[in-house]
């Protein structure tokens, strides 16, 4: 085992305290690497030399910049078996899901790349003599704090606007999977990135990622993770007048309507929770099914939920690994204990952590369904972050979104119908900023992504999002 390092200024960095933490995989326990412990002075260190390079970096043009994207994008292509196994050994994902992950970064930083020569600003023609003008300048050093569910694609999402507007950048990754992040960040910096463009510090989110939020250096943050932490990071951005993006926690609910194609809503149900061991931000994580259909849609989902094999990711028949880590499989543990004592459901499949051969010390928890849940129950209200289903039945659409928007979060929704009427309802009635029509899950870097109420505010992806990492400048020609 080498230690991974920390990337700040082009080059591999260790910490300033001399510390480093442990990186293990979550199926077996085994330990993977140790990574700096980042501390303050290696938050500086790493913000100093983005703020040198910002220069540089901004005054090249947007289409050179896609260039270098265009470069990575093939490089992880070509590196995708071996990033493919890292990504699964430290969060825990198959293989499969891992290497759909790093197609999407490709994609990410070819779609922005794409988008370099639409950078401009406008004439605005104004009364009486002279012209004016806006201009488009990057803000300066941005930084990002990501979580470990998609620490790829997510880290796509986040550099890929910044870097291509002509800002400079920090990236936190979170603490239990460092290790794909700093290898990307590298092969970015092998295709031509100059030093200090993209840094990456690893430490905790309490030292390295607040003192990062706390820079005055520091212009826009973009965060993903829990509300609460997103709460805590907007509060310290607003001292500083720097501007935020939160992409928080999500409570998607899936609406199946008693006219849906019941195999393929089985099928999206099943993908829509269990895909990424049910920890995706919108992920469906509650399902509403209209009464008249439930005994035979609840047959089917059993049914099916009942063959996904759990395992380690890197054995080529898992549908399903391990949580990432340990306090995710304490809390979906300690959620599934008290369920049926408490009278919030019946667990209907899983319910357990399984015991097969070879699990070690694995974070590892049958995919859960669980059925005849109240409509008050902790399992809708919370953010359930893990391979459990609660399924609420209803009698018909109205009931069925009103239950959908009682929720503090608004990510995503679906709606499982044939019926327009019902398609236009659910459009226009689901409070949630992503609306799915007989799908769930599916997202892309041309489309914009984000949620409404406790699910944060700004959006990621799409061509609009540019503007949240340029100022706008105003010169005013008299002539
Ligand atoms: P956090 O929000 O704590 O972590 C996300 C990122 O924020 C990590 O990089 C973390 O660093 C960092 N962080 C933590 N505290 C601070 C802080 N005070 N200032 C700056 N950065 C900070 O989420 P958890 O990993 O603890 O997961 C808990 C719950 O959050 C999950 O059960 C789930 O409900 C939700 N979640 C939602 C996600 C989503 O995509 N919607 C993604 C991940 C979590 P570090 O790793 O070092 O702690």
């Amino acid at each position: 085992m080498v230690a991974m390092k920390m990337q700040i200024n082009g080059k591999a960095a260790g910490s300033c305290g001399g510390e480093c933490f442990d990186v293990r995989n979550p199926a077996t326990g085994e330990l993977l690497e140790q990574v700096p412990r980042g501390t303050e002075e290696d938050v500086a260190l790493a913000v100093e030399a983005a703020l040198s390079a910002f220069e540089g970096w901004a005054s090249i043009s947007p289409q050179q910049r896609g260039m270098v994207f265009y470069r990575a994008a093939g490089l992880v292509r070509q590196r995708k078996e071996e990033l493919a196994a890292l990504l699964t050994q430290e969060q825990g994902k198959p293989l499969a899901e891992a290497r759909n992950e790093l197609e999407g970064f490709s994609h990410v930083l070819e779609y922005y790349c794409g988008l370099a020569g639409s950078l401009r600003g406008d004439f605005i023609p104004v009364k009486g003599n002279g012209y004016s003008f806006t201009v488009k300048k990057p803000l300066g050093v941005c930084t990002a704090i990501i979580p470990w569910n998609m620490p790829a694609l997510i880290m796509g999402w986040k550099i890929a606007p910044a870097l291509i507007s002509g800002n400079t950048f920090v990236l936190k990754p979170a603490s239990s999977t460092p290790l794909t992040n700093l290898t990307l960040a590298s092969i970015l910096n092998e295709a031509g990135l100059p030093a200090g463009v993209l840094n990456v510090v690893t430490g905790s989110g309490e030292i390295a990622g607040e003192s990062l939020v706390r820079s005055p250096d520091v212009r826009k943050i973009s965060f993903t993770g829990e509300s609460g932490t997103g709460k805590r990071i907007s509060e310290l951005a607003a001292s500083g007048m720097k501007r935020v993006t939160l992409e928080l926690g999500g409570s998607d609910p899936m609406i199946v309507c008693d006219d849906a194609n019941l195999e393929s809503a089985v099928a999206g149900a099943i993908r829509g929770r269990f895909y990424n061991c049910g920890q995706t931000c919108t992920a469906v994580k509650r399902l509403y099914v209209f009464e008249s259909v439930a005994r035979e849609f609840i047959r089917k989902l059993e049914e099916g939920v009942k063959r996904l094999k759990v395992g380690n990711g890197l054995d080529k028949d898992t549908d399903m690994g391990p949580l990432n880590n340990h306090s995710q499989f304490e809390y979906i543990k300690e959620l599934v204990a008290g369920i049926e004592e408490k009278g919030e459901g019946r667990i209907i499949a899983g319910g357990k952590a399984p015991s097969f051969k070879g699990m070690g010390k694995g974070y590892f928890f049958e995919p859960t369904l669980v059925s005849d849940v109240p409509g008050d129950s902790r399992l809708l209200k919370e953010e359930v972050f893990g391979p459990l289903l609660p399924i609420v039945t209803v009698r018909n659409l109205d009931e069925a979104i009103e239950e959908a928007n009682r929720s503090i979060y608004g990510l995503g929704a679906s709606i499982w119908t044939k019926d327009l009427d019902r398609i236009r309802m659910g459009c226009e009635q689901l409070n949630a900023g992503i609306i799915w029509v007989n799908q769930h899950l599916k997202v892309a870097p041309e489309v914009p992504f984000g949620g409404v109420k406790e699910s944060g505010f700004g959006r990621e992806n799409g061509p609009d999002i540019l503007s949240e990492y340029l100022e706008t400048r105003t010169i005013m020609l008299k002539t």
